[in-house]
């Protein structure tokens, strides 16, 4: 019997990649800048190689996100300007946060105890969840900058379980990435469920559940 339900936060309750492209949008026109599609493709073609250089540990978090404003703008840029320019993004991309259309329904119906486990910041998503209006849902809200381990290491769900006062066999973990949430959460020995919001019928490893909206997840965790 499953007593209590795990979730993912980006893209899965709330929906980043809209929220990000509607704030990006904005912000390029704002900035009296191309605002379509191939300046959204540029953005995404920087923010990976910086960010990925980010992440393979040359450059620091502002490095990056000014080396990003620098090769979008094209053209020199000191860091304080830089600095702004991101800041005005992230007042037009807070603006445009919104939760999927399904999620607030089904956090009030489902009859278990929920919390969240993200790969985040706990500062952003403690934000986006009480911004959104859907914080109160949650007994715990853990992320991997405090837990020290990240999905879709057996680690971070086991903390997670841990912190409901749960074994994994009773608790299920819901997320929109096939690999890192729910296979992840079944080789943890959670009840591994893929959020599949777009229909990509992959093929689902045997053990791991595949919905393409969140309002099949009642049937499927009352059968379990
Ligand atoms: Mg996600």
């Amino acid at each position: 019997m499953i007593e209590a339900v795990l979730w993912d936060v980006d893209d899965t309750i709330f929906d980043f990649s809209g929220s990000e492209r509607a704030g990006l949008l904005r912000h390029f026109a704002a900035e009296g800048l191309p605002s379509d599609e191939a300046a959204l493709e540029r953005w995404r073609r920087i923010t990976d190689a910086e960010y990925g250089r980010f992440a393979a540990g040359e450059l620091t978090y502002e490095q990056q996100r000014r080396r990003r404003v620098r090769g979008f703008v094209g053209r020199p840029v000191g860091d304080g300007d830089a600095d702004a320019w991101y800041g005005r993004y992230e007042v037009l991309f807070e603006a445009a946060w919104t939760a999927f259309p399904d999620v607030a329904a089904v956090l009030d119906a489902l009859p278990y105890r929920q919390g969240i486990l993200s790969n985040s910041s706990t500062v952003h998503q403690e934000r986006r969840m009480s911004a959104l209006g859907l914080r109160h849902h949650f007994e715990v809200l853990l992320c991997s900058d405090r837990l020290g381990c990240a999905k879709p290491d057996r680690s971070a769900f086991l903390a997670a379980c841990e912190a409901l006062g749960l074994p994994p066999s009773k608790v299920a973990y819901v997320g929109d990435r096939l690999d890192v949430d729910a296979v992840g959460a079944h080789r943890a020995g959670l009840t591994g469920i893929w959020l599949d919001r777009a229909g990509a019928e992959a093929a689902v490893p045997e053990g791991v559940f595949r919905i393409t909206a969140l309002g099949e997840l009642s049937g499927l965790l009352s059968s379990r």
